[in-house]
């Protein structure tokens, strides 16, 4: 059975970016089961597996567009210290990843600097901007289940 829209697919990948850092993988542990065309992996890997079938193993390049999309520098905001809490009474480190109000709900930001009286943050998802590798192997494909269309995702 070819991967399309709506099959739930499991399979093994490692994903690497072009510096050759490997982000995540599943290798060694428990292979992912994602339900096809429902949006839930980036959108450049989920065209690239349509069609595919048991067995396929190969390396999938993704652009930064068609993955995490590009870095966006207005998506920096700088905030006052004070008022500025981080959970558990942590301190403010750089890197640290923080959880925001806004209007569309909360969102992740990343510390990038501390100054005086401010915090600057980064709104983009870490891997905007990147050029990512998946190492994938397909190791299952089916239709998917009523109970699973109706849900949204693999079970
Ligand atoms: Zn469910």
């Amino acid at each position: 059975m070819k991967i399309q829209d709506k099959s739930v697919v499991t399979m093994h990948y490692t994903l690497t970016t072009d510096e050759g850092d490997t982000i995540d993988s599943s290798v060694g542990g428990e292979p992912l089961s994602y339900l096809q065309g429902v949006g839930m992996l980036i959108p450049g890997l989920e065209a690239q597996l349509e069609g595919k079938e048991i067995g396929f193993k190969e390396l999938i390049k993704v652009d930064a567009k068609e993955a995490y999309g590009e870095r966006n520098e207005e998506a920096m905001h700088t905030l006052p210290k004070s008022g500025f809490k981080p959970e558990k009474d942590e301190e403010l480190i750089i890197g640290m990843e923080v959880q925001l109000d806004s209007e569309q709900g909360p969102v992740l930001a990343f510390v990038t600097e501390i100054k005086e009286e401010e915090v600057v943050l980064d709104l983009n998802h870490p891997l905007a901007g990147m050029n990512l590798s998946f190492d994938v192997e397909i190791i299952a494909v089916r239709a998917a289940e009523k109970e699973e269309l109706e849900h949204g995702h693999a079970h």
